[in-house]
């Protein structure tokens, strides 16, 4: 072999820079279906069919191109780490030269620098934004947030710009994106594209059952997209049935609703079956044809060209220490019923019963309700990562840490968000139809009713009040702190104690 190609679960892209130049006569791609890469956090059983159907359709896809793939599946006794993997292709097949694509992990890097020191790493250009361009934006700002370089990339890119200006006059619609569903909920949603298992995705699903019996959640009902031809489905049936709603109720929540008018296309997205340039141009060209008004397609650009792509940047400039912080010393385990979903937070219990039957939730629930919580609770933020990364079938390292412990949970201090995403019950009661039927009352903090998540959210103000004394954005809600009597902070540190103390 002259040049082996590593092609690991998340890097399904065939237009990836491997593929430069690719010789079929002396070339070959390794993939492999490591055990440890789907035990070294417990993985939702949903996420592994996803990763090991799609690695087998694609490397189907590379064989029907007349290339070479020495494939390890798990069930024919795959090697246990990536790392034993590629030593032992490397001692087989002596190969000139062996290549990756820089991995969504840095233990991953680590791994298979340790295993192959000679590696060469690759850049991933599924991604809009080059680790130079990152580099050059930082350069000589002394602040560099999130607005700050979403902007940069919509000059950069000039995607929703005219003459130099944001289109529509303004960066941001957040405003006209704020929308509840009121008394009469959300009405007749569209329905997503159900992706059949295939007989490959099925020999998947039971080879998940068999090896994997402990693991959360259930193969039951899986229907996601595992190849580029079925991800392009889902995109279009987005673009077309939910994005002109998409912005106005990106905000909102609905029980039993999991996707209500968002993408749900993250998981394809991150496997890279799909690119964030062919999900934003097919947006803006929905805009274009005036099929989607513009807050709703700006909303959903946002997501990628910016906050997507801001994660990555923090999570390669910041590595390995940025895994490591824990800024608001969060030493707390995560609630039992994370696991399970029996609680009587009936916002919580739909929340996280939804995350184990799915494997997916939209982004203000994992942010308000499920992060939310865990950040009051006091979680540590690993613990809160590892759980995040092992359910949900999106979730790769280099988006995940930053979005679970930096931004959710303020582990980081301010990188990805400068105030901590802080709230009581009364903004779940706002956005959502799940208070009315809750034993809680969102508006109690202490009492017989009062709601776990009001109590906690005084608390961690009270906790943490000498620490956001100088964080102007954290103002008002310190005020109102201090507007409370020392006895009803007694009160509320002492039912703080108590919702601790109980199993959920
Ligand atoms: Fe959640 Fe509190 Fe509302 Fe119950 S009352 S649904 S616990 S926010």
């Amino acid at each position: 072999v002259r040049r082996l190609c590593v092609v690991l679960g998340d890097q399904l892209d065939a237009d990836s820079a491997l593929f430069d130049g690719f010789d079929p006569a002396r070339d070959a791609i390794l993939m492999t279906e490591a055990a440890e890469e789907a035990t070294y956090v417990p993985q939702h059983r949903k996420r592994l069919v996803l990763f090991f159907a799609a690695m087998r359709h694609f490397a189907e896809a590379q064989r029907a191109e007349g290339r070479r793939v020495l494939y390890r599946r798990l069930d024919d006794g795959a090697p246990q780490t990536l790392a034993d993997s590629l030593r032992a292709a490397v001692d087989e097949h002596a190969p000139e030269r062996v290549e990756v694509v820089l991995p969504g992990d840095w233990r991953v890097l680590e791994a298979l620098k340790a295993a192959a020191p000679e590696i060469v790493i690759r850049e991933d250009r599924h991604f809009l934004t080059t680790p130079e361009q990152w580099a050059d934006m930082r350069r000589d700002r002394r602040r560099f947030i999130l607005e700050d370089f979403y902007r940069a990339q919509r000059r950069r890119t000039g995607w929703l710009m005219e003459d130099g200006e944001p289109l529509g006059g303004e960066w941001n619609f957040d405003k006209a994106n704020r929308r509840s569903f009121g008394r009469d909920g959300p009405g007749l949603v569209p329905r997503r594209p159900h992706s059949a298992p295939d007989d490959v995705t099925n020999d998947v699903i039971r080879m998940v059952e068999k090896r994997f019996p402990d693991a959360p959640g259930s193969t039951q009902g899986f229907a996601e997209p595992v190849t580029r031809r079925q991800a392009l489905v889902h995109l279009r049936a987005f673009v077309e049935d939910r994005l002109p709603l998409y912005g106005d109720y990106q905000d909102a929540i609905a029980q039993g609703q999991p996707t209500l008018w968002h993408a749900r296309i993250s998981a394809a997205m991150n496997l890279k079956l799909i690119s964030p340039r062919e999900a934003c141009e097919a947006a803006m060209e929905a805009h274009r044809a005036g099929r989607a008004p513009l807050n709703a397609v700006e909303g959903f650009v946002r997501q990628i060209l910016g906050w997507r792509e801001f994660t990555r940047g923090v999570y390669w400039t910041l590595m390995p220490d940025y895994a490591g912080r824990n800024e608001l010393g969060a030493d707390a385990d995560l609630p039992a019923f994370f696991w399970t979903g029996e609680t009587e937070m009936a916002c919580l219990r739909d929340s996280v019963g939804q995350v184990l039957r799915e494997g997916y939730a939209h982004h203000i629930q994992r942010l308000m309700v499920m992060g939310l919580f865990l950040m009051l609770w006091g979680a540590r933020p690993k613990a809160a990562h590892d759980w995040h990364m092992g359910m949900y079938l999106d979730a790769v390292d280099w988006v995940s840490l930053p979005n679970m412990a930096g931004m959710s949970q303020h582990a980081d201090g301010g990188v990805m968000g400068t105030k901590p995403y802080c709230a009581s019950g009364a903004y779940i009661d706002r956005m959502s139809d799940c208070c009315s039927g809750c034993r809680y009352d969102p508006k109690q903090a202490t009492g017989e009713k009062a709601c776990p998540f009001t109590t906690l959210y005084w608390d961690f103000l009270d906790r943490h009040e000498s620490r956001f004394r100088s964080n102007m954005r954290m103002k008002m809600q310190l005020s109102n702190l201090r507007r409370k009597s020392d006895a009803d902070r007694r009160a509320i540190r002492k039912a703080a104690e108590g919702v601790r103390g109980r199993p959920g």
